[in-house]
């Protein structure tokens, strides 16, 4: 991607979609690039009067929207599919312009993260089923769309949250309001106007704005439902919000996924898998693996194994091709790591690899593997939600499974093991949505479309994907009839 390409695409103003038009706001917010800390655009801050707007177009789309074929709204998405695939590059220029990660995974998520939602949805059978059928009655089950949702969304792959919330919401009959991050919305944006002629006004709009967008959302008593994604504070006030208005909710949150190395693990092998999972999108991943735990025959090994893993990711702009790892997404998460490192540190934790900042400009930190490091210490106990990964010692597996769950957090969790079927035992004691075994976070299963996906605990309420995922934007109607 030349730089003359990229300018051009972050020159063009950015605009919201409200009922099928280019909207733009009286205020604007400007967007960091974290490699260069440079303000690379600025998008429209939606004002309340626009959520207002964009509820009207949405409600007045549902009422046709609701009553089309599965067949009218499989040929809208298969189309939006395409479009996104086809301009995967462009996206995929603006998510590391915005975001930071290399170019090669924003591509990948432009091109087949996001649009394989899209089509996976669109084969997904939302069957009626019928319940009793005698010669007195007849009993049917429908699910029926909910309305308007709202999709509130998080900077760590936006293109492919976005879509992982839209696609199931109009299959299902839906429409929806988007709301991206305030630090990654330029992708979401330039795809939803890309988008904006397949389908008809209102059924996908989008609006820009800050966490105060997001507040009047979740207040909102004409929207249906929120399916949000993002951290577990804010998934706690959305439900607070949200009481009132009784929405329906698919919280998304986060995690500190375990890993629990037994004692006869291969670790040469395991210690590259670990160190993917941990350092992925620079360690900003719900379900990257946050805390090792390690036997303790084996943790001198595993400590080695890791710091000569990483050795080869190396640092730099997302638009270089040998980039492994981008700079952070924003200052916020930056600092977060930063203290979090320092304090490991500061407790007398081995920092065996990275633990500083890279100077100059951008928000770039190394794979950081700090060891000697127990529970208490925040990088520990709290998400890091960055790259840097704790490895811990144990004792025995009891001990293990007993510290793994001792987190408010489940989201994911990983058993590294030669014996599986001892594995399997231990991931089923695991308090969380999906248990690994010799892996985590791994592709091509962890984002797949049919297998659903979501937390235990803090980590969130409900499940995304999946038929599971799907019968969450629409409600059961019994259908019955008196012969
Ligand atoms: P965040 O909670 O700060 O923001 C997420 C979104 O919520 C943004 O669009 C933001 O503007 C909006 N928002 C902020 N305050 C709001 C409010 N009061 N009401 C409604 N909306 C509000 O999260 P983040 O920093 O963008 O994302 C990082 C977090 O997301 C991490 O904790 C990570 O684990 C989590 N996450 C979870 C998953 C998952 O599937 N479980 C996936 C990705 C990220």
């Amino acid at each position: 991607m030349s730089n003359t390409r990229i300018e051009a695409l972050l020159e063009a103003p950015f605009v919201m979609t409200i009922d099928g038009t280019s909207v733009t706001a009286p205020k604007t917010l400007g967007v960091i690039n974290p490699a260069t800390e440079e303000v690379i655009a600025e998008c429209p801050d939606a004002t309340e009067a626009q959520l207002e707007a964009a509820i009207r177009g949405a409600r007045a789309a549902f009422a046709s929207w609701s009553q089309t074929s599965f067949e009218e709204r499989r040929e809208i998405m298969l189309g939006m599919a395409d479009r996104v695939a086809a301009a995967a590059r462009d996206l995929g220029s603006l998510i590391t312009a915005e975001q930071g990660k290399p170019f090669a995974a924003a591509v990948t998520e432009c091109e087949s993260m996001g649009p394989g939602s899209l089509r996976g949805f669109s084969e997904m059978e939302l069957a009626s089923e019928v319940l009793i059928d005698d010669d007195a009655r007849r009993v049917e089950l429908h699910h029926r769309p909910l309305g308007i949702v709202a999709a509130i969304v998080a900077w760590n792959y936006p293109v492919h949250t976005a879509l992982q919330k839209i696609a199931p919401a109009i299959w299902a009959g839906n429409t929806v309001i988007l709301k991206p991050s305030p630090f990654t919305p330029l992708a979401t944006l330039r795809m939803m106007e890309q988008l904006r002629d397949l389908m008809p006004p209102g059924v996908v709009q989008t609006l820009s704005g800050g966490h105060e967008m997001g507040r009047w959302i979740s207040a909102h008593p004409g929207i249906a439902k929120i399916s949000f994604t993002g951290s577990t504070p804010t998934g706690r006030h959305i439900m607070a919000s949200s009481a009132e208005s009784l929405k329906h909710l698919t919280l998304e949150l986060g995690g500190n996924d375990a890993g629990i190395v037994l004692p006869d693990a291969d670790v040469e092998a395991a210690a590259p898998m670990i160190a993917q999972s941990a350092f992925n999108n620079c360690g900003q991943v719900c379900h990257a693996l946050k805390r090792l735990f390690v036997h303790r025959s084996r943790y001198a090994e595993m400590c080695d194994a890791l710091v000569r893993a990483v050795s080869t990711m190396h640092v730099g702009d997302g638009m270089e091709e040998s980039t492994r790892l981008g700079p952070l997404a924003n200052r916020m998460q930056f600092e977060i790591i930063d203290r979090l490192v320092t304090d490991a540190r500061d407790r007398g934790a081995r920092i065996l690899c990275g633990g500083e900042p890279l100077e100059g400009a951008g928000y770039f930190y190394p794979p950081t593997i700090v060891a000697d490091i127990e529970e208490g210490a925040p990088l520990v106990d709290e998400e890091q939600f960055g790259p840097a990964l704790p490895v811990l010692c144990y004792e025995t597996v009891d001990e293990a499974v007993e510290r793994a769950n001792a987190s408010d957090k489940g989201l994911s969790g990983s058993v590294w093991t030669a014996d599986t079927e001892a594995g399997a035992r231990v991931a089923a004691r695991l308090e969380c949505g999906t248990a690994w075994i010799n892996q985590h976070s791994a592709q091509p299963t962890a984002n797949h479309v049919s297998i659903p996906f979501g937390g235990f605990k803090a980590s969130g309420v409900g499940r995304e994907r999946g038929l599971l995922g799907l019968l969450a934007y629409t409600q059961p109607q019994v259908i019955n009839l008196r012969k």
